[in-house]
Parts: C-alpha cells; sequence; structure tokens
C-alpha cells in the first residue's frame, strides 16, 4: 500500500513576537499561507513496527532527527500501532529556510499515516498532536491561510490571499530559528500590525496586504547576513509589490501581480541566487 502527500512551503505575510512566556516559548502571531512549492512524501506501509525515512537531500538527516520520521513515531507510540513505514521524501522546499519544509514534511506524514493505519483522526486532532513536534506543524495538517497565535499552534482559518505570483529567493546560507530568537529584543523590535493584515485578506484587499506585511524577525536576520538586505532590495528594484523575508529566514518573497513583472523579478535574482522560485500562492486548504 503506497499514499502520496503534497507538503507545501508556507510564508508568512505576516510575524510578531510579543513575548517570551514563562515556558521558554515566545508568543507569536502569524498569518501564515501556503504557496506552490512542495515536497513530496511518498508512504509504504511497513508490516514490521518499523519506522524508515530515505530521502535524496543531503542536508535532511534520514533518523529520528528527521521531523516526518518523528511525526510517524509519534502516532505509533501513541496508538500502539504493530505496523511500520517507509517515508521517501522528494525534497523541493530549501531547507533552514524560513519556509516551515520539515513542518509540513511531518505534517504530511500525520495526514497520510492516519490513513494508512486507518486511524481515524481528525484533522483538529492531527494538529493537536502536531503541536508536540513543532510549533508550525499544527498550521501545516490544514494548510491555506491562517492567523497563528499562542506558540503558533492556535489557528484561525482566514480567506485566501487574491491570486499572484510569489517570487522566492534563498541565499546559500542556513539560519538557525533559535539564533534568530536569541537575538532579538522585543521591546526595540519592529512589530506589524496584525489586525490590518487580517483585515485586507478579509476584505480581499490586494493593496492592503501589501501594505501589512511586516516580521519581526527580519532586523535579526538581516543585522546577521547582508545578503538578505540585497536580495530585499534587489526584489524592489524590480518592481515588486511588497517583499519580506520569511520566518527566521533567510528566504525572501516578494508578491507581484502581473506577470511580466514577476519573471522581471525572477531574472534578475537568478543570475545571484542559486535557489530562487516564481510559484503561485495557493492559500487555500487542499486537504480538506
Ligand atoms: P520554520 O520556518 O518552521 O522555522 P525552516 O524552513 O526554517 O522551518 P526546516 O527546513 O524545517 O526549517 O529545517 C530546519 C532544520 O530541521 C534543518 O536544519 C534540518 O536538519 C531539520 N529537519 C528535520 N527534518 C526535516 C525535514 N523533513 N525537512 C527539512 N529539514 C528537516
Amino acid at each position: 500500500m503506497q499514499i502520496l502527500e503534497k507538503a507545501p512551503a508556507k510564508i508568512n505575510l505576516s510575524l510578531d513576537v510579543l513575548y517570551k512566556r514563562p515556558d521558554g516559548f515566545h508568543e507569536v502571531e502569524m498569518v501564515m499561507t501556503t504557496v506552490d512549492l512542495a515536497d513530496r512524501i511518498e508512504l509504504t506501509l511497513l508490516s514490521e513496527p518499523v519506522i524508515k525515512v530515505e530521502s535524496e537531500s543531503r542536508f535532511v538527516p534520514n533518523d529520528e532527527r528527521n521531523l516526518a520520521y518523528r511525526a510517524a513515531k509519534l502516532l505509533q507510540d501513541r496508538f500502539k500501532v504493530n505496523k511500520g513505514v517507509n517515508i521517501f521524501i522528494e525534497k523541493n522546499i530549501p531547507v533552514a529556510a524560513g519556509l516551515a519544509g520539515g513542518s509540513s514534511d511531518a505534517a504530511a506524514v500525520l495526514r497520510g499515516v492516519n490513513r494508512m493505519w486507518g486511524l481515524g483522526l481528525s484533522d483538529d486532532e492531527l494538529a493537536e498532536l502536531g503541536a508536540e513536534i513543532g510549533s508550525d506543524v499544527s498550521f501545516c495538517v490544514y494548510g491555506g491561510t491562517a492567523l497563528a497565535t499562542g506558540r503558533g499552534e492556535q489557528i484561525r482559518f482566514l480567506p485566501a490571499p487574491p491570486p499572484c505570483w510569489v517570487v522566492l529567493s534563498k541565499p546559500t546560507i542556513g539560519v538557525s530559528t533559535q539564533t534568530v530568537y536569541q537575538g532579538l529584543n522585543v521591546s526595540q523590535a519592529e512589530h506589524p500590525d496584525t489586525e490590518a493584515m487580517v483585515r485586507a485578506l478579509q476584505e480581499e484587499d490586494y493593496e492592503g496586504i501589501c501594505a501589512n506585511v511586516g516580521n519581526t524577525l527580519e532586523g535579526v536576520t538581516l543585522k546577521l547576513h547582508e545578503e538578505v538586505g540585497q536580495i530585499k532590495e534587489q526584489m524592489r528594484q524590480a518592481g515588486a509589490d511588497a517583499v519580506l523575508m520569511s520566518g527566521s529566514g533567510p528566504t525572501v518573497f516578494s508578491l507581484v501581480e502581473q506577470d511580466a513583472r514577476a519573471q522581471r523579478i525572477y531574472n534578475s535574482l537568478k543570475g545571484f541566487c542559486t535557489e530562487v522560485y516564481m510559484v503561485r500562492m495557493l492559500g487555500y486548504r487542499e486537504n480538506t
């Protein structure tokens, strides 16, 4: 028995960090949306209770450190499953990029293995379990567009953004989310207007969305890696409607309505950066 799952990347249209909680996590407000750049997850049923991970990517661990492995292990242990699974990951999403690739793989495994092992769990139950693996996994179980609060596990669905191009560019550096959070001074950082972003989405107001993109972590990563600022500037000059770093970076994305302009941004970055993608916004929930 084989099951295929698509694991799309997310971008943060806005990301605000409110404060550090007593449990060590940060309280956040994130408006997230999925884009059409996805890993492909191939699950094969194994009759023995073993979990195997395979990937051709040299950036992804093939053992229990892989978030996809941890997702299957969590379901296997929690529901005392005596079957196993082989997880093949076709890695298309850049790793350690701020695009939640690992979280999306984990969410895809939760969805697929739930079906494969006949566990009968709802998406809400999977999202709750996903929060034990990582803060972005709950959102990735659903996909689409949502406001994520708490440490990222409390999800409120939002309408999809109006269709547009998303040009993504990742400089050849990996950024550790932990390092970026350590460098953050919440009281001095810039904070986006989350409410204005939510309103713009509800009103299908593309200009409003573009005017309100913002990321509290951007300032920290910009100081650590000047490439991020250079890409932002290049995208702006090539005519992007909005430019922002996603998550803790270093991927920068631009939103663009016009086809020709999106192509121009893509071309202008292609000579400068190896990882450049021009994709459509997904924005709606594909998995339900
Ligand atoms: P986020 O936006 O949620 O912070 P990210 O895009 O910054 O995520 P990931 O691509 O998820 O980061 O990878 C972060 C780290 O997790 C990597 O260093 C990698 O070794 C590890 N990892 C574990 N499992 C995976 C996976 N399935 N895919 C990618 N990375 C994984």
